[in-house]
């Protein structure tokens, strides 16, 4: 991350202690904290006020936030919560606010235990993460970094696809060309289906073999610096019938048109209408059995969600898949999904893998 990034993230924090007339938050989301400091550690806590930030962590990672990390850093042995605590009263700070959503019972239990008598401990939710949703310069080139990644491995693993390989196997392979290529990890467990199978959304790889005149969904996603791509595509091994070609023209529509809908200052839900729409019209609409995308970034699901009722107007710098399927137990499912960047005036597909069907 760039040297002042952490530090403008931490001041665009400000407003909304505000506005919730909170001393202080402490921040306990690893991605959060991560957001906000660069520390990439398994356990801290965070202690962020209107003008000033310290992490706690424990000495395993002491040279690790020294590198990492640009606000104050205390490094210590033991319980953390006790050491922000003291710091809570030596400030005298009233209002303190802890994330409810990243907070268990025992961790509230335990802060309220320490916390001096004069300060109560609010939850909050939303402080944080409405700040990661639209992502700066340097994220879009992590994430556009990520998408490569999983584009490159995507091609390599399937030059190597045979008749007679498992799902698990391919989905092994993918995953081992996103590591070779540079990934942390896989964005999410890799999706592998084929046959019948491509009408589960969201199938997990088994010992099902690919065989002949079948279809076969890929969805893939690298974490890398941090940051998740997420991708789909089908591929069929044989020659495709028409019944296929159909549905896999329909769903390609549907993308299309999602992808073009896309602009600033259009709500989320308006996009994951056009989708339906399309569908609707080729009587495929009750297939179509999830949201039409999602926010990404340090996580694989963020802010906004793309779903039929959403108000939420997209911004320029937002990161969402464009992701409709449509899904027939008896012939199979069909997914097709891009990883996309909102613009002023539309949208940058960033998946550069091609979206015919794949044939085999
Ligand atoms: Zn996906
Ligand atoms: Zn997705």
């Amino acid at each position: 991350m760039p040297e002042n990034e952490a530090l403008q993230r931490r001041r665009r924090l400000a407003p909304a202690l505000a506005e919730q007339k909170l001393d202080c938050l402490i921040v306990s989301s690893r991605v959060n904290i991560r957001y906000l400091t660069g520390f990439t550690g398994s356990n801290a806590l965070m202690l962020v006020t209107a003008d000033h930030a310290v992490l706690f962590t424990d000495p395993r990672y002491r040279t690790q936030a020294r590198e990492e990390v640009s606000c104050a850093v205390r490094v210590v042995k033991g319980q953390l919560l006790p050491a922000l605590a003291s710091l809570v009263k030596r400030e005298r700070l009233r209002r303190v606010g802890f994330e409810r959503d990243h907070t268990s019972f025992n961790a509230y239990e335990n802060l309220n235990a320490n916390l001096p008598l004069r300060a109560s401990a609010l939850p909050v939710a939303g402080l944080v993460e409405p700040l990661r949703r639209v992502k700066s310069e340097s994220e879009i080139a992590a994430i556009r970094l990520s998408v490569a990644t999983a584009s490159q491995a995507f091609a390599k693993a399937m030059a190597g696809l045979k008749v007679g390989m498992s799902e698990s196997e391919l989905a092994t392979e993918l995953e081992y060309q996103m590591r070779r290529l540079g990934a942390e990890k896989p964005a999410f467990e890799t999706i592998v289906a084929s046959g019948a199978r491509t009408a589960l959304p969201h199938a997990r790889p088994t010992a099902k073999t690919l065989s002949h005149n079948q279809l076969l969904l890929i969805d893939m996603g690298a974490f890398r610096n941090g940051y998740a791509s997420d991708m789909t595509r089908m591929a069929f091994i044989g020659r495709p019938g028409r019944e296929v070609r159909r549905l896999y023209g329909a769903v390609l529509k549907a993308q299309a048109e999602a992808v073009a809908a896309v602009r600033e200052g259009v709500t989320a839900g308006a996009v994951d209408r056009q989708a339906r729409r399309v569908l609707r019209a080729e009587k495929l609409d009750r297939a179509f059995v999830h949201a039409t995308g999602h926010g990404l970034g340090l996580e694989i699901h963020e802010a906004p969600r793309l779903g039929k009722r959403e108000k939420t107007p997209l911004e320029a710098g937002m990161v969402i898949t464009i992701e409709p399927g449509a899904y027939l137990p008896a012939l199979g499912g069909v997914r097709i999904e891009d990883t996309v960047v909102v613009t002023r005036q539309g949208c940058e597909i960033l998946t550069p893998t091609s979206k015919d069907l794949l044939i085999f």
